[in-house]
């Protein structure tokens, strides 16, 4: 089944808001095996909504138009679609009592309920009516000989609800096509490169498909396939997450849907019964934030240093006054004492150490902002490793994060 999205709303086109909805949708439908090949977007304008929705019928066997569906006259989505498909609007009483129901809940009689608003009882005849949880205008699902029209209301409060209950259920029960996906998570390589590493799996792809989406230091690779049972499309993914294990190895932390990193690592730890300590200073306790999120952890984590200043560096952690001097705090040499300081002083199994520079101030060309040293210490083996990472301080603070789990991930592994 091919579908396009047709965003209605000329806020989208003047960049006053972003479209969350298509994202949201394409995502949805991408997850349901359902090629999206347009996305469109048009402002509340009559003729050229006619044109993007007359285009849309002619290439497409599902098109999902959003916003356009409120009571005032700008909004112009029901009207359009209904012209384009020849019918006529008609009251609904359900829907009347539908937003009859949703005022009152909201203190107000029918007597009070603005006019305008009873222009959202009207729906396109022949029309199945999605009920709007959250809100007053109905979704509309408008099926024509070669093509399904539906209609969605633009606030995504309004819309994510009513595509969750009612219109994905709508659009698994169009074939008896089911799917099944799973997904593999990779750390510590770029999109870029793990596109180009499967761009040949992708090329070809029909059934299964691969979708790769780029999360902070993370990829994920969404693999789905279709088939007329949960059994049948489950076995199609079998050897392409297989052949995705071969191509990735290591940088593969889960194939769990709900697993995180952190997850992973403090798994880690505690299959092999071993201790862990922390000691940050650029990311300050947000890595060891993280690590506390998953339940369990009190069997592994020790303590978390945040140590900013030097003085904290040396003190708490035992890095030399020369290592500091001659080196600087963002420096593998800080990262290598500060980590050995952690583990040693703590008299834990494994330590992590984050030092660098987030900026926005204070880079200089020997030491740009971005550059940040990830010490491990695992097995008495200290690894070292520099990045270089782009973007706002937040950014970088948070990459630094993810690249130390990745980090902490790799050294249990290899030398445990
Ligand atoms: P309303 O009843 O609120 O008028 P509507 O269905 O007519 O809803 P619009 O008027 O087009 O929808 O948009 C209402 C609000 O919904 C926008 O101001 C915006 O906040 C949000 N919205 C609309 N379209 C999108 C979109 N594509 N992505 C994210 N938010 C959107
Ligand atoms: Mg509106």
């Amino acid at each position: 089944m091919v579908a396009e999205l047709i965003s209605v709303g000329t806020e989208l086109l003047l960049g006053n808001i972003v479209n969350t909805n298509a994202a949201y949708l394409s995502k949805k439908l991408a997850a349901l095996g359902i090629n999206v090949y347009y996305q469109t977007t048009v402002g509340d304008n009559e003729g050229r909504l006619a044109e993007a929705l007359q285009a849309a019928r002619e290439r497409s066997d599902l098109v999902i138009l959003t916003g356009g569906l409120g009571p005032t006259k700008d909004d112009l989505t029901k009207e359009v679609t209904a012209a384009a498909v020849g019918r006529m609007l008609v009251l609904d009483e359900a829907v009347k009592e539908d937003i009859t129901s949703y005022f009152k809940q909201k203190g107000k009689n029918s007597g009070d309920i603005p006019q305008n608003n009873w222009k959202q009882a009207m729906i396109i005849e022949g029309a199945t009516v999605l009920r709007n949880e959250n809100g007053t205008a109905p979704g509309l699902i408008v099926t024509e000989e070669d093509t399904t029209l539906i209609l969605l209301p633009g606030p995504p409060n309004e819309l994510v609800p009513m595509t969750e209950t009612q219109v994905i259920p709508y659009l698994s029960s169009l074939s008896n096509t089911v799917f099944y996906s799973a997904m593999v998570k990779l750390c510590g390589i770029g999109e870029s490169q793990v596109e180009m590493e499967i761009a040949d799996l992708i090329e070809k792809q029909t059934n299964p498909t691969i979708a790769p989406y780029a999360k902070t230091g993370e990829v994920h690779l969404r693999v789905t396939a279709s088939a007329s049972t949960q059994k049948e499309a489950k076995e199609l993914v079998k050897p392409v997450v297989k052949e995705l294990k071969k191509r990735f190895g290591q940088a593969i932390y889960t194939t769990k849907e709900e697993e995180t990193l952190e997850d992973v690592v403090v798994k880690a730890l505690l299959k092999r019964e071993l201790t862990l300590v922390t000691a940050e200073s650029c990311t300050a306790g947000l890595l060891t934030g993280r690590i506390v999120n998953v339940p369990g952890v009190s069997e592994v984590l020790k303590e978390g240093f945040v140590t900013y200043t030097n003085k904290a560096k040396r003190k708490l952690l035992g890095v030399s006054k020369s290592t500091l001097k001659t080196y600087t705090a963002v420096s593998a040499q800080t990262a290598k004492e500060m980590v050995k300081g952690a583990a040693i002083g703590s008299d834990s199994d494994v330590a992590i150490s984050i030092t660098g520079l987030a900026g926005p101030g204070g880079g200089t060309e020997e030491i740009p902002v971005g550059t940040v040293f990830i010490g491990c210490y695992a097995n008495e083996k200290v690894t070292v490793k520099e990045f270089h990472f782009n973007g706002s301080r937040e950014k970088i603070r948070e990459l630094s994060v993810v690249n130390g789990l990745d980090l902490l991930r790799r050294c249990i592994m290899n030398h445990y």
